[in-house]
């Protein structure tokens, strides 16, 4: 799973930051949302769809990895 920002659609909320600290955190100068990393861990799956959903910005886009990987 891959996980991408909008900033330009961050309203600062904060709540993505406080839901999976591990993949959020916010700019100290302008409060808007930073991604620590971008690739997904799988025990983290569910906490970064959830903070996608309840985004108030919808800036947060969320990549399922399709096939093509891992095989079988
Ligand atoms: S939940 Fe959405 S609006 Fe709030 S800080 Fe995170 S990305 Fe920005």
């Amino acid at each position: 799973m891959q996980v991408s920002v909008d900033r330009d659609r961050c309203c600062s909320s904060g709540m993505c930051v406080m839901n999976v600290p591990a993949v959020f955190d916010q700019d100290e100068q302008d409060s808007l949302v930073r991604l620590r990393q971008t690739n997904v861990q799988p025990d983290q799956f569910e906490d970064v769809r959830l903070a996608a959903e309840l985004c108030p910005g919808g800036a947060i886009t969320v990549t399922e990895d399709g096939a093509g990987q891992g095989g079988a």
